[in-house]
Parts: structure tokens; C-alpha cells; sequence
């Protein structure tokens, strides 16, 4: 694995074509897009890393995997009256399917329906409350305590928000959320301004490749069929319109990030992180899924066999 992994990073490293890095905020558009690591964690509590492995990267929409965790724990299958569970097709911010289908978002992971987790996750609380308590919930997902919300991303995400304050407005417009809308989305951008590296986020998928338990740290996290179903999710969800292209490359659940990152979870194997800011036309880490893809490749651990 150690081998394998530096190999996929020595071709990584010298690829020439990298993507672009986010260019909505200044703090991703600065980032240096020669950037690579990756880290794959396994149940006994190996961990392999290679490259930037362990420099921290914005997880930006990898978060929304803890946050609908954490929505499932608290509103249970109730929370499917708030968002749906289908394919979007749609690119992450895009507010047309909202108009035709009463301002209820398809899916956890576009932008709409990360907004709807946030709310239902609120329950009548502050976002200073439910910040802490994701936080500490990610933390524990990662047994490792010094995580942290990089608070210029946050403050920069609200500056250029109307993307995201649109696709709020619109969903309060059809009675959608429940609470202020500008205290919802001070979450949500703070939620997307969680700071990890590769080994935190390798660590912290764990529970969803051994049926809801952390093995390494010998926790159950949520049930086997809960960690199935986010699973089940992240295939389906977890790359927005190129979810399908992610399945036929990679197939594995994967959640990407406008930040680079994409945690992937191989069942009963291992948690994969892998990290570079350039992006495709869809906003998903080029080199992450070509890192990803090299690495099923050898392994055969791609859900579909071989
Ligand atoms: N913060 C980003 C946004 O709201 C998250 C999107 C993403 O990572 N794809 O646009």
C-alpha cells in the first residue's frame, strides 16, 4: 500500500494538467494548486499517507457527509420530509429544480439541500451551539481534537454569499427552513469552513467502511444500516453531476469538495482521503479522482468488483 500509494503521488506530482483551483473567495483561489496527499485508513488502525497528507485544505462540501450524519441522529428518517435522496443531475448551486419542485432540494450534498441539514439540525438552537457540537462530533469522528473552523474562510463565504443566500431565500420563500435564514447559512459556511487534512479525514470516515463502528477507536458511531444508506448517498450524491462519471471510474461513495479534497470509502476495506486543489468543469478534484481511480485500480476495491 505504502508503494502504491508513493507511486500514485510521484505521478500526481508531475502531472501538468491540474484543473483549477475555486476561484469564488480569495482563500481558495490562493491556494497552490501543486498541492497532492492522501492518506488511507484502515479498520485495524493502519494508516498510510503520502505527499501534503498531513497539511490542513478547506473540506468545504466533504463536510456535508458529518452534517447529515449528526441530522439523521437527531431528526432520524424524519429528516427525509426536508430533503430528498435522488441524483440532482444539476451542478451544486443550481436553484432550478428548486422552483419545480417546491423548494424541497433532491439531495444532502448539493448546496440547497446542505442548507435544509443545517436548519434541521438547528431544532431552535443558536449556530454557535450547533457549530460546537459539529465540531466536536467531526473531532470525535477523527479522534483528534485539534480541528478547527478557519474563520477567515467562513467570513469570506459570507462576504460572497448570494449564490447561497438565493438558494436559502428561495426554500424559506416555500415555507422550507425554519429558522432565520442568515443565522442557517452562518452555519452552513462555517460547517464548509472546517479545516482537515488528509489523515483527520481519512480517520474521520472509518465508521462508514466498517458498518457504523470506528474500529480503531472501538466506537459505534451510527447503525449498519444508517452507515449503508450515507453510503449509499455519497455513490448516488456524492459528486453532484458527475456522480455517475465517479461511480464508472472510481465506484466507490465518495464525497468531493470545492476545496480539492474527496473522502472516499472503500466497505470493509479502508477510508481514503486524497487532496489537490484544481478542479474539473463540475468543481471535483481532478487529480483526487485520478489518484483515486489509479488506486482501485491495483486494489480492486472498487464496490463493483474488479
Ligand atoms: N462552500 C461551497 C459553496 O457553498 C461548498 C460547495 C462545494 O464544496 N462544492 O459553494
Amino acid at each position: 500500500m505504502q508503494n502504491l500509494l508513493n507511486n500514485i503521488t510521484d505521478v500526481m506530482t508531475q502531472a501538468t494538467e491540474r484543473g483549477r483551483v475555486a476561484d469564488y473567495i480569495p482563500q481558495l483561489a490562493h491556494v497552490d494548486p501543486k498541492h497532492f496527499g492522501m492518506a488511507v485508513a484502515t479498520p485495524d488502525g493502519q494508516l498510510f499517507t503520502a505527499g501534503d497528507a498531513t497539511m490542513p485544505f478547506s473540506i468545504q462540501s466533504i463536510s456535508k457527509v458529518f452534517a447529515l450524519t449528526l441530522a439523521l441522529g437527531k431528526q432520524g428518517d424524519g429528516l427525509w420530509q426536508y430533503v430528498g435522496r435522488e441524483p440532482s443531475g444539476d451542478p451544486f448551486n443550481s436553484i432550478v429544480q428548486l422552483e419545480h419542485e417546491s423548494g424541497k432540494p433532491r439531495n444532502p450534498f448539493i448546496n440547497a439541500g446542505a442548507i435544509a441539514v443545517v436548519d434541521a439540525i438547528m431544532m431552535g438552537h443558536e449556530p454557535k451551539e450547533v457549530l460546537a457540537e459539529l465540531l466536536s462530533f467531526v473531532r470525535y469522528l477523527a479522534g483528534d481534537d485539534s480541528l478547527f473552523f478557519d474563520h477567515e474562510v467562513a467570513e469570506s463565504e459570507l462576504k460572497y454569499k448570494h449564490r447561497n443566500a438565493s438558494l436559502a431565500h428561495f426554500m424559506k420563500a416555500f415555507g422550507r427552513l425554519q429558522h432565520d435564514v442568515d443565522k442557517v447559512l452562518g452555519a452552513y459556511f462555517h460547517q464548509c469552513a472546517l479545516a482537515m487534512n488528509c489523515v483527520q479525514l481519512a480517520r474521520a470516515g472509518l465508521f462508514l467502511v466498517s458498518d457504523g463502528v470506528n474500529q480503531a477507536s472501538g466506537s459505534r458511531v451510527v447503525s449498519a444500516q444508517r452507515a449503508r444508506r450515507i453510503n449509499a448517498m455519497m455513490m448516488m450524491c456524492g459528486h453532484y453531476d458527475g456522480s455517475g462519471e465517479f461511480a464508472y471510474r472510481v465506484g466507490l461513495p465518495g464525497k468531493s469538495g470545492v476545496g480539492g479534497g474527496i473522502l472516499a470509502i472503500a466497505p470493509g476495506k479502508a477510508s481514503i482521503a486524497v487532496w489537490s486543489p484544481g478542479l474539473d468543469q463540475i468543481g471535483n478534484s481532478l487529480l483526487g479522482t485520478r489518484a483515486l481511480e489509479m488506486l482501485v485500480q491495483e486494489t480492486g476495491w472498487s464496490v463493483f468488483g474488479h
